[in-house]
This record gives C-alpha cells, structure tokens and sequence, in this order.
C-alpha cells in the first residue's frame, strides 16, 4: 500500500516542482486540481504532467517520481522508499504533507524530505542544465565567417539566456568586433546584407530564410529622453559591450562551441533565478526607462525574483517610465500579463505599473479583503485565465472603477470599461483589441442563464471566442465568491451544443438575401439586410427554425 507519493517536475525554467500529497498511489489524489483524474490510456505521471500544466499554464518535464510504500509482515511493518520506480535508502520525512512548490535547484536542500533523494534530484537538475539549446547551423555559420576574416564574433543576449535555460531561442543575435562595413564585406556576395540600422552598428544578414542581426561591440552614452542613446562608441572587446546591456542574465555570450563570456556572474543568476542590473541600477534605469519595464516583464515570464537594490531602483526611478514610447510599453505589458508569474508581479509591482496608468491608483490602496487591496485581488486571479492579453487584461481592470463608485458599487462594470477604454486607448493597444476588452469587462459580472435561447444570444452579441473569454472570467468570478461550478458547466455544455449545431449570424441562415429576392420577399437595397436581422433575431430567440421552409415563411410574415 502507498501511503505517500510525490511527483518532481520540472518547468521551462529548469526550476523543480516537488508535489507531496499523502495518501494514494494515483495522481488523482496527487493534486487538489478541480477535476484531477486519469484520462483513458493514461498513466498516473502522464496526468501529473497534463494536469500541471493545464492549471499552472507552464511546460512542464517530468523529472522523477518518488514513492513511500508500507510493507505490512505479521510481526512488524517496513517502510519502503521509491525514487523511479527504484528502492532508494533514507526514512521519507513528510513535514510538509499536500504542498506544492516551484523550487530552484540550489533551494533544493529546503525542500529536503529523503535525504537519497536531493541527490537524485540535484543530479537531474543538473543534467537538465547541460540540455542547452545547440545553437543553429546559419548562425554558427555566420560566426565561422567573421572569424575566418579575423574578427571576434559571439551569439549574444537573450538568445544564449534562453538556451542555458533550455529554451527556444526566438531569435539569435550576434555581435562582432568588425566594424559594420567590414561585416558587409564578409557577406556580401554570399547572403543579402541589408543596413536598416547600421547608424547603430547593426548589420541585418538574410540567411537560410532568417533573419539574424550582427551588431559591432560598441558602447552607449548621453541617454536623451532617458531612452535613445545619443553617442553609439565602438569597443573593442566583447565585455565593454557586455557591459552596456540591461540584466547580468542578458550580458553573456556564446561562441559555437558553447564557452561562454560572463563577466557580470550571468549563469550563476540564471541559476539562482535572479534578475540583477548590470552596474549601478539607479544610473541604469535613469538611462533608459524601458529597462524598468523589461525588469518587470522578466520577472512575470521568467519567475525569478529581483536583486534588492535592483528592485529599490525601480521603484525608485519609475517615474521615467513616462518617457517610454507607447508603442514598446504596451509590448512589455501583454508579455507581462501573459507571463506564467505575471500575478505576484503585478500585485507587487502596481505602484511602478501606476505611473503608466495613473488611472489604477484608487484601486493599488482600495481595500478588498482585511488583509488584500482590491489591485492585489485583481492580481491574484491573473492566473485563472489563460495566456492571452485580451483576457488578462479585462481580468486586470474589470473592478478598476469600484472606487470609482459609490457605496454597493453599482455600475462598476461600466465605468470600469470605460476607464479601461481610456487607459488602453493611451497606451495605443489597437481599436479591436481594446473593444473585445471593454466588452469583457462591461459582462464580467452578469450570472449567464444557461438555456439554449440565452446562450444564443451571447453568442450573437460575442462571437464563439469573445465568449469563451468571458467564460473564463465568470468562472474565475465564480472562484472567487464560492459559488458551485453547476451554472457554468451546463451554460458551457449548452455552449459546445450550440457551436456545433445552432445559428447566430446572418451568414449562417439556411437563407441568403439572393433568396429573399428571388422569393419576391425583399427589394433590393437595406431593406433586405434588416430582413435578414430580423429572421436571425427569431432564430436565436427559437420562434423559427434555421431551415429554408421555415424561414421564407416567417419572411412572408414580415412583408404582410
Ligand atoms: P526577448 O526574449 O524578448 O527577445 P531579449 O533579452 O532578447 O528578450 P531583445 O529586445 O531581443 O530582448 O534584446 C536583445 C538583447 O539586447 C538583450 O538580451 C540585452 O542584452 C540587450 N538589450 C535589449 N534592450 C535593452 C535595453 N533597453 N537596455 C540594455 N540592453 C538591452
Ligand atoms: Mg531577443
């Protein structure tokens, strides 16, 4: 009989998460996840992972699977601990039963509970880390060419952090000591060579279909509007171009081989997972702003914690954060919301977000709860919905307006779409964007009817997709207030029914406006698209049905 059972996983971050529940061999006792159990075909592991994923919105890795079996005899009992299957030795000490935590390699010994377990664990920790991300052939091949010229040459910044961290890179920049024009000499003839940015030193080389930057080492000064570097030096050696970039985790190199060039202790941070500014993190945000907002944005995707005086600064300096273009904070904002972090981040960090949007300041002091801010609220349910910036931000703001109003906060949901129209419209997110956001939140707090006739008519006014956010947020609503899931769950099967089966636009119509004319129903011009208003409206509300009979039928009514 298992008595004790825990699954170690691990997320894209490398980092571990150690799943200890008492009782029961199978993970639908492993995991307090609302509707946790095997699917066909299944094995217990497979469902951990699904299941992890689906409710922490992360890749996740299994990493090992650990046991605790009491083996019963007539005369005494043994305990016996499993790791993979294996029998490994040491008493399992369950302090900590039914707890779930992410937990970074090096944080490995607090999570201590079978001491033949942390080696097995750091051991897979460290084989994970040694799983980098090889880097392409053209980039190595761009590489090659640069130093077969005699140049230095590196894969640099995000793309080498994403590949120590075993992730995709979306892109691989490179930088150079050749000087822009001597790296268009190398390519020339070979790749096209555009220089869209070559004022800055970048060379953009259109390779194997990709497009990859190659940016001479070089140095920046006299921020202007504390954003664009005024002077742009070229530098000789790689780490005085390290040293220009934002966080020690972006200021590393990589050569082909794989060596590395960390001068600012890079790899050590990425393990520890820690965001930590390169120099003196008051200068460097007072250079350029948009690395407040990038601290930020990191923090929310990547679930690192910031380095104190780097978080101090910050905070400090966020008022630079008005500077910042827009168009690149809105950028910053939606990978933030869509961050697997993004809810302590935005909770902590609503006084820095404020100064983007001063419109959220009631709502950082209102209070919700005796020990929870109606922001820090709005924070926590962040993850209840899935990673898509539409729906996080109507999740976000859909209460805004609450301090707005007065007491019983009647019309909230208004004027708390209105603010969000305004906040948003600033920030320059597109019109539809903004639109499908405001309707979220003007909705959020209806309780939906869930017969057929109701369902149609949200489907009318939203669309299948626009309503499938809007579900996610009453079920998130629902959470909240302790309400049973049943209301939602029918309202959703009726849902899934209708998509397949009824009709909500006019293009869905068993007719068309050609029909209509045909038929001698309708003349041509606007009378026949209200015709054709008016028969969907009938529809939906299930007084006609969708078939050509029954719709020249009712059609005859309308002109009599
Ligand atoms: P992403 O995964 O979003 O691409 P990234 O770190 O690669 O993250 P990029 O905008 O592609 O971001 O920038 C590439 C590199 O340039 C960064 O890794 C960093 O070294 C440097 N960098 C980018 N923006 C700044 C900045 N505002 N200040 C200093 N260095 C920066
Ligand atoms: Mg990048």
């Amino acid at each position: 009989m298992i008595q004790v059972a825990a699954v170690i996983l691990t997320d894209e971050n490398g980092r571990i998460l150690i799943c200890k529940r008492a009782q029961g061999a199978s993970c639908a006792h492993l995991w307090e996840m609302p509707g946790g159990k095997l699917e066909p075909g299944e094995t217990p592991e497979q469902a951990a992972v699904r299941e992890c994923q689906e409710e922490l919105g992360v890749q996740v890795v299994l990493g090992g699977v650990y046991a605790k079996t009491e083996y019963s005899y007539p005369d005494k009992t043994i305990e016996f601990t499993f790791f993979n299957g294996r029998i490994v030795s040491g008493e399992p000490e369950m302090r900590v039963h039914e707890e779930m935590a992410w937990v970074l390699p090096s944080q490995l010994k607090e999570y201590e509970f079978c001491p033949a377990d942390v080696g097995l664990v750091q051991k897979l920790a460290a084989d994970r880390q040694m799983e980098r991300v090889q880097m392409p052939h053209t980039a190595a091949q761009l590489i090659r060419i640069l130093h077969e010229n005699g140049h230095e040459a590196w894969a640099v910044g995000g793309c080498v952090r994403d590949s120590l961290l075993g992730k995709n890179p979306t892109d691989w920049d490179l930088c150079t000591s050749a000087k822009p024009e001597e790296v268009k000499a190398c390519f020339s003839g070979v790749y096209r060579v555009l220089d869209t940015g070559l004022k800055h030193g970048t060379v953009t080389v259109l390779a194997d279909k990709e497009i990859y930057e190659i940016t001479t080492f070089r140095q920046e000064s006299d921020y202007a509007d504390h954003r664009r570097p005024q002077q742009v030096q070229f530098v000789s050696s790689v780490e005085e171009d390290l040293a220009r970039r934002d966080f020690t985790i972006n200021a590393m190199t990589m050569d082909v081989d794989g060596t590395i060039v960390d001068p600012f202790g890079g790899q050590q941070d990425l393990q520890d997972g820690i965001l930590r500014c390169v120099g003196e993190p008051a200068k460097r945000f007072e250079e350029d702003g948009l690395r407040i907002l990038r601290l930020v944005r990191f923090a929310a995707t990547l679930g690192f914690s910031v380095e104190e005086s780097t978080k101090k600064a910050a905070m400090e300096k966020r008022h630079i954060l008005r500077w910042v273009a827009a168009e690149r904070s809105i950028k910053e904002l939606n990978a933030m919301l869509c961050g697997g972090y993004a809810a302590p981040v935005v909770a902590e960090y609503g006084l820095v977000l404020a100064c983007l949007m001063p419109q959220i300041e009631p709502a950082l002091t209102h209070p919700y709860s005796e020990d929870k801010t109606l922001w820090e609220h709005a924070a926590d349910t962040l993850s209840d919905a899935e990673q898509n910036p539409l729906v996080r931000w109507a999740m976000l703001l859909r209460d805004v307006g609450k301090p707005y109003c007065g007491e019983g906060y009647r019309g909230h949901a208004e004027v708390s779409a209105q603010i969000a129209q305004e906040i948003l419209h600033g920030l320059k997110l597109d019109k539809a964007g903004r639109n499908t956001i405001c309707q979220l939140i003007r909705f959020h707090g209806v309780r939906p009817a869930r017969d057929a006739v109701n369902v149609r008519r949200w489907m009318q006014l939203l669309g299948p997709e626009q309503l499938e956010y809007l579900v996610q947020i009453w079920r998130a609503d629902a959470k909240v207030r302790g309400d049973s899931e049943e209301d939602l769950q029918a309202f959703c099967k009726e849902l899934e029914r209708c998509k397949e089966q009824d009709c909500w636009t006019v293009n869905q119509l068993a007719v068309t406006g050609g029909n209509l004319l045909t038929e001698g129903l309708a003349q041509p011009g606007p009378s026949t698209s209200r015709l054709l208003e008016w028969l969907l409206h009938e529809v939906v509300e299930g007084r006609v049905e969708n078939t050509r009979q029954a719709l020249l039928e009712q059609a005859r009514k309308w002109s009599e």
